[in-house]
């Protein structure tokens, strides 16, 4: 059997539709999004779908253009790791 479907969580990207109006960057509360060399991008160690701080990913709340779809799948185990080891760098600065 595989995973329970609840359990699947996608990881996000920022497509070449990005019109790099800025909104998502700051909303991001693990610094996982930048500006890149054409467009804002994702740093998927950084990325846990906002899981930790906030129920919905901030960034698809807030981009006007829609342009941060799925990428690629990763539970919630995944996420909640990435999560703590992020507070733990936070915690040691
Ligand atoms: S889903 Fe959350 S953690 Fe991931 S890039 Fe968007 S705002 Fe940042
Ligand atoms: S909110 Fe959307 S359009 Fe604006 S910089 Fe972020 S990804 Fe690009």
């Amino acid at each position: 059997m595989g995973e329970e479907l609840c359990d699947i969580i996608m990881a996000l990207k920022i497509t070449e539709e990005c019109i790099n109006c800025d909104v998502c960057e700051p909303e991001c509360p693990n610094e996982a999004i930048y500006q890149g060399d054409e467009i804002y991008e994702i740093d998927p160690n950084r990325c846990t779908e906002c899981i930790g701080h906030f129920d919905e990913p901030q960034c698809r709340q807030v981009c006007p253009v829609d342009c941060i779809p799925v990428d690629i799948v990763e539970t919630k185990d995944v996420l909640m790791e990435r999560y703590e080891r992020l507070q733990k760098e936070i915690d040691k600065k």
